[in-house]
């Protein structure tokens, strides 16, 4: 555990720098020291969180900045250190980077209702706005896993939980298969228990067999495709995970005979036409399983994962998979965004000639990340249609100050959040804060805010807050409290029936308008036979009122009969 074992993995990737070096070297430094009183669950030092954290971080090929923030990640969190403080030290990437990280550690998985998963993993993407910040945070993550063993029982099954729903997933989708495994296969056994126990005891056997016969296979493949000019870059078996075994054995009755990838061979290649050509070969060596070849290359899963995959009858009639693709895909199906930052990482720097640790932050944005993407995968609109969705989508993602995820729609305002949380928190809410600070209620709340709302029980909604409101929900609720809370009515609706004469609507408004009273709707509502309905709304605000205007409509010629009803005022109704 030191910095030079960080410098040494990075420096397999990028080449000698001294700066990136002296960052990677300060930052394990400024850990090591903020941390100096702190043990890990397991009783080691904390220090040993932190680095695996930047080491696989390294592996990952991740820049000079993002292992220093994966060294400072706990630092907010954990010790005195303030943003401003790692910004001095470390500039203000390394410190958006912990900032973000601890963003993200405050929310929490609440369980499988109310869709939460779902939104928690949006959430991350949205308010990480760099995805080195997810890259942290995931691998966090998958250390706490590997040393989960030393937390308390009720604790550990909620970090499994989450960690299968949420961060798992969340690889996944940012096509880390290797990561995503790895989550999975640790979080398995805690989750599982008894499943977990008896594949263990159950499968062993069957990989081993399926092994031995794949190397039976292989020399035989290998012929075959030096008869076509190939050579691979290499050939290794690929061992189905355990929790994704088990998820497909759920499906084949438990009966692991039938799974026939779990073991499969995997060749990669140079070059598309080679992969191409290895599939022709294996073909013409063995009749394919119907149904089985999957062109990942021409459409590629929407995660990015591209291959060859084909099931051959193979050596004795026995069916075997084989997975086929070059170096970069086969890195991709690794590391999956992570190999991607790098290329691109890679490519940018080229460009202006000049290799920097330092690449803005805005040149990595992921929306940059996305752009290139498409360019990279131009016919893969589904691709790039999965990650729109949940990342340009019009909702915000709002945190309640106990880590509660509420989603709203874009442009939302604190009056949407009050009302979202509970109509009653809504109707009394006198004031809010956002990240802490007290701001006015027309603030336009932003994704991972952590929201406030201020109450007293007395508070009531005012018809300003229409303006305010931007969900259905928030209006609905504010004007059914307005409109019970109204006690003077601002408008009267007659109903009067007359005899059908060419003044009677002359007559009527003559009578509202010597009383001083505005009108806003006159109308004949039927005129059939020989009388007529007319429908007058107009300003009469109180029974007093409304009664003696009746009167005067009554002794009107030709009137035979006056309704009124008490309205409630049309501005907000309309709003
Ligand atoms: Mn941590």
């Amino acid at each position: 555990m030191s910095y030079e074992t960080l410098i040494k993995e990075y420096n397999t990737h990028f080449p000698d720098d001294k700066k990136s070096q002296a960052l990677i070297k300060q930052a394990f430094d400024f850990a090591h020291s903020a941390h100096r009183n702190h043990k890990r669950a397991s009783g080691d030092d904390y220090m040993t969180h932190l680095f695996e954290t930047a080491l696989k971080l390294t592996s990952w090929k991740m820049d000079a900045e993002t292992i220093a923030a994966g060294l400072l990640h706990d630092c907010i969190e954990d010790t005195n250190t303030s943003p401003k403080e790692l910004e001095k030290h470390f500039g203000e990437h390394v410190s958006f980077l912990v900032d973000g990280v601890t963003k993200l550690g405050n929310l929490k998985y609440s369980g499988p209702q109310e869709h939460s998963a779902h939104n928690l993993r949006r959430m991350m993407l949205a308010i990480s706005k760099d995805l080195r910040v997810v890259f942290i945070k995931l691998s966090d993550r998958l250390h706490n896993m590997r040393t989960l063993s030393h937390i308390p029982a009720k604790k550990r099954n909620r970090i499994a939980l989450e960690t299968m729903e949420v961060y798992a997933p969340l690889a996944m989708r940012l096509g880390m298969q290797s990561l995503a495994g790895d989550l999975q296969d640790l979080a398995f056994p805690y989750l599982h228990p008894n499943e977990y126990k008896w594949l263990k005891e159950n499968v062993k056997e069957s990989y081993e067999t399926r092994e031995r016969y794949l190397k039976e296979v292989e020399p035989i493949v290998l012929k075959e495709l030096k008869k076509a000019g190939i050579v691979p870059i290499s050939v290794n078996y690929r061992a189905k995970r355990l929790y994704s075994l088990y998820k497909k054995l759920q499906r084949y009755d438990m009966n692991i005979e039938q799974i026939y990838d779990l073991v499969a061979l995997r060749i990669i290649v140079d070059t598309v036409p080679e992969c191409y050509g290895v599939l022709g070969s294996l073909h013409q060596l063995w009749p394919p399983l119907p149904g089985c070849i999957k062109d990942y290359i021409a459409l590629p899963k929407p995660n990015g994962y591209q291959s060859l995959h084909t099931t051959v009858f193979s050596l004795n009639d026995r069916p075997a998979e084989f997975q086929i693709r070059t170096t970069q895909m086969h890195e991709h199906a690794e590391n999956g965004a992570a190999a991607h930052w790098f290329y691109e990482n890679k490519k940018a720097t080229k460009n202006v000639a000049q290799r920097s640790a330092n690449a803005s932050t805005k040149e990595l944005s992921w929306v940059n990340q996305i752009k290139s993407w498409q360019q990279q995968f131009p016919g893969s609109k589904e691709f790039v249609e999965a990650l729109k969705v949940d990342l340009f989508s019009d909702r915000i993602f709002i945190l309640t100050p106990r880590g509660r995820v509420l989603d709203l729609p874009a442009g939302s305002t604190p009056v949407d959040f009050a009302y979202k949380v509970h109509t009653d928190i809504g109707h009394s809410c006198t004031g809010v804060k956002v990240n802490d600070k007290m701001v006015s209620l027309d603030t336009s709340l932003q994704s991972g805010d952590v929201v406030e709302i201020l109450t007293q029980k007395s508070k009531k909604p005012s018809g300003s807050w229409l303006r305010l409101a931007k969900t259905s929900h928030a209006k609905k609720k504010i004007r059914s409290r307005i409109r019970r809370d109204s006690t003077v009515p601002k408008k009267t609706e007659y109903r009067i029936v007359g005899e059908k004469h060419i003044d009677l609507f002359k007559n009527i408004s003559s009578i509202f308008s010597r009383n001083h009273i505005p009108v806003s709707e006159i109308e004949m509502l039927s005129s059939e036979g020989s009388y007529s309905i007319l429908k007058v709304v107009a300003e009469v605000k109180d029974t007093a009122k409304a009664d003696n205007i009746t009167l005067k409509l009554k002794n009107s010629k030709g009137v035979r009969e006056v309704n009124y009803k008490i309205i409630q005022p049309d501005i907000f109704l309309t709003f």
